[in-house]
């Protein structure tokens, strides 16, 4: 897919110019890509001369604070005077993944949804821009602030550099389109500084992190013949070594470099409503699917990068994943 032949479909364009009270929302628990394509997408709505507002459920994660942000991130809609006008949904692979704070909302508003994952249900209900094949929200999003006129430079390239390096493992990973590699020699055309932004992403760990990698790593278990690599990561981890949600992210592709490993598995125990439930992230390669095993879980993703939330104990979600994960490479044979 070239940069050439890509065209944002007329119907969202429209409904992003026709609407004046417009809400961004990416899905809960953001990584770079959902947080950087809402930030990226309100720069480009303010170019047109909209303020539109961003929201999350979870807020701005800490390791994106370098960022300049065109307003705050809401965190609640209780403070909005009234209903925005249009929502646009962007990464998120089904409704769902927006958070529960903000189902009503999408029951009685207008919505566009922009997404770039596998079996996307098409939610939104007066535009859908799905494409697969487009290595991060963020690139479709660069293309829309084209479409709009909005210049790819300062702090809404920034914005997208975040969003498209991330999602593309730092344009080392297969969904690294020629597309995506040319918007950024565009926007480092424009001045983007690319050792500043690279210094600000990864050179911010904290401890914590340090210390769960560490103990993580320690008791990462080899299993079948060496093709899968699973990381269990319990309450007691994440509590003795006083860690967050993003001090585990990234230790999944770390597993993925072991010689011979086919799927990576980190599952991260967390509490919600008094209750445990494993976050599960899987990573492979090439052909390697692990969409399908997420999928069988109620989540999704990509081929090479899905994830799901099973109401289970690490241990217990492991030992019903297995089999699933063994079909990867079966299927294949
Ligand atoms: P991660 O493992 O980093 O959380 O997510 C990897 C990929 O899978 C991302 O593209 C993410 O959007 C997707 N993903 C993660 N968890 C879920 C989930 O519960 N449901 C769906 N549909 N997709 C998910
Ligand atoms: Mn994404």
């Amino acid at each position: 897919m070239t940069t050439e032949n890509i065209s944002v479909p007329e119907e969202l364009l429209s409904a992003l110019r026709r609407h004046k009270r417009v809400l961004i929302a990416a899905h809960a628990r953001p990584d770079p890509d959902a947080m950087g394509s809402s930030l990226a997408m309100a720069w480009a709505l303010r170019s047109t001369g909209l303020d539109a507002l961003v929201f999350n459920e979870d807020g701005l994660p800490p390791f994106l604070h370098f960022l300049t942000l065109p307003g705050p991130v809401l965190t609640s809609l209780d403070s909005l005077p009234c209903d925005p006008d249009l929502v646009v949904c962007l990464d998120c692979g089904d409704r769902a993944r927006l958070g529960e704070t903000i189902q009503p909302l999408l029951d009685r508003v207008p919505s566009v949804n922009i997404d770039h994952h596998l079996d996307n249900p098409l939610f939104g209900t007066e535009a859908n821009w799905v494409e697969p094949g487009m290595a991060a929200t963020g690139e479709l999003v660069a293309y829309i602030a084209k479409a709009l006129r909005a210049p790819l430079h300062g702090a809404l390239a920034e914005a997208l550099y975040v969003a498209i390096s991330a999602d593309t493992g730092n344009f080392s990973y297969g969904n690294t389109t020629p597309g995506a590699l040319r918007l950024v020699a565009e926007m480092v055309e424009e001045g983007l500084d690319l050792p500043r932004l690279r210094e600000a992403m990864e050179n911010n760990w904290t401890e914590a992190r340090l210390r769960l990698w560490g103990r993580i790593m320690q008791k990462v278990r080899i299993l079948e013949d060496g093709k899968l690599a699973a990381a269990l990561i319990t309450l007691e981890d994440m509590k003795s070594c006083n860690a967050s949600r993003e001090d585990s992210e990234g230790i999944v592709e770390q597993l993925r470099r072991l010689s011979g490993v086919r799927v990576a598995l980190m599952l991260r125990e967390e509490e919600k409503d008094g209750k445990i439930q494993v976050k599960a992230s899987l990573r492979s390669s090439g052909r390697d699917n692990v969409q399908k095993v997420a999928a069988q879980f109620g989540g999704g993703g990509h081929r090479n990068a899905a994830g799901a939330t099973i109401a289970l104990d690490a241990e217990k979600a492991l030992a019903v994943m297995q089999p699933y994960i063994r079909f990867v490479w079966n299927r294949l044979q």
